[in-house]
């Protein structure tokens, strides 16, 4: 586990709701899962946003807390992914949120970065009596025998078996949704894609919104300009390039708040229209909330 000074801990309210951005850590991600972009022109843009080359891509979980309920969404990748990532457990316990009392862990989707810490090594459930709450599509695609027969060894192992574990570790309390309201002031938006359950989740409270929009956007710097690049790991590639077209323009024409896992942390951002694609606006820290 790397020590990275300060927690990655960030509050601010949406109304009456309290929502928690917390850092599960980063990922240096190589070139060759970037789809759709030759490598020296993702490398060329990347230096010339200051970032690293390959892309270092953050890795965010929010949580929210609204009238004595606390919700998670996604819960990191644990101890899966080696040590720049599994330290959503540790900024919970800086926010003061003990995971025995949290009520519901909402996952945009089920990947590892996303779903492989809801328990630990052993096969304890870290969230004990939090709901799982998914997708239907998700659910589905990953308990499919025929879609998990026909993926690659990686896919197998990585994908569909981990997925597996969190399911059973969580089959008692898992809750499956198609989309509306999944927690109070949550409502679902399904935008089927990255993976077949990907799922954003609009929070409303008090004339305020936050789009938590999943994985929407993985490199910032290269897919916000270029919403045309996709991922390797994106289910529906085609799919996925749509929904990010689709929601992009809600951000814009709804002048939304934005939330994302792989934006950098704290992950909040609003989106303009640039030329032919967009830019992303940080929100600044410190909003006096
Ligand atoms: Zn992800």
């Amino acid at each position: 586990m790397l020590n990275y000074g300060a927690p990655g801990v960030y509050r601010r309210r949406i109304g009456e709701i309290e929502v928690i951005a917390l850092s599960d850590g980063f990922l240096d991600v190589p070139f060759d899962v970037i789809r759709d972009i030759d490598s020296r022109d993702a490398g060329r843009i990347l230096t010339a946003e200051f970032r690293p080359s390959p892309p270092r891509v953050a890795i965010n979980a929010f949580a929210l807390r609204t009238g004595g309920r606390v919700a998670l969404i996604e819960a990191g990748a644990g101890t899966s992914m080696g040590p720049t990532l599994g330290r959503l457990s540790r900024n919970l316990e800086a926010a003061g949120i003990d995971p025995a009392r949290v009520d519901a862990v909402l996952l945009t989707h089920m990947h590892p970065d996303h779903s492989n810490g809801l328990s630990d090594e052993k096969g304890n459930a870290l969230f004990p009596n939090a709901e799982l709450v998914v997708h239907d599509h998700d659910v589905a695609h990953w308990l499919d025998d025929g879609r998990m027969a026909q993926a690659t060894e990686r896919q197998r192992v990585r994908y569909f078996q981990a997925a597996r574990v969190q399911l059973s570790r969580y089959r008692l309390r898992l809750r499956t949704f198609q989309g509306g309201e999944v927690f109070p002031g949550v409502t679902a938006l399904p935008i089927p894609g990255h993976t077949p359950g990907h799922t954003a989740f609009l929070i409303a409270s008090g004339g305020e919104t936050l789009l938590i929009w999943g994985d929407t956007v993985h490199v910032p710097e290269l897919q916000v300009a270029h919403p045309e690049i996709t991922m390797s790991f994106d289910s529906d590639p085609q799919a996925a390039a749509k929904m990010r077209h689709y929601l992009f323009d809600m951000a814009v024409s709804d002048r939304l708040l934005v939330g994302g896992m792989h934006l950098h942390f704290p992950g909040f951002a609003h989106l303009a229209r640039e030329g032919t694609g967009y830019r992303l606006v940080g929100e600044p820290w410190i909003l006096g909330q």
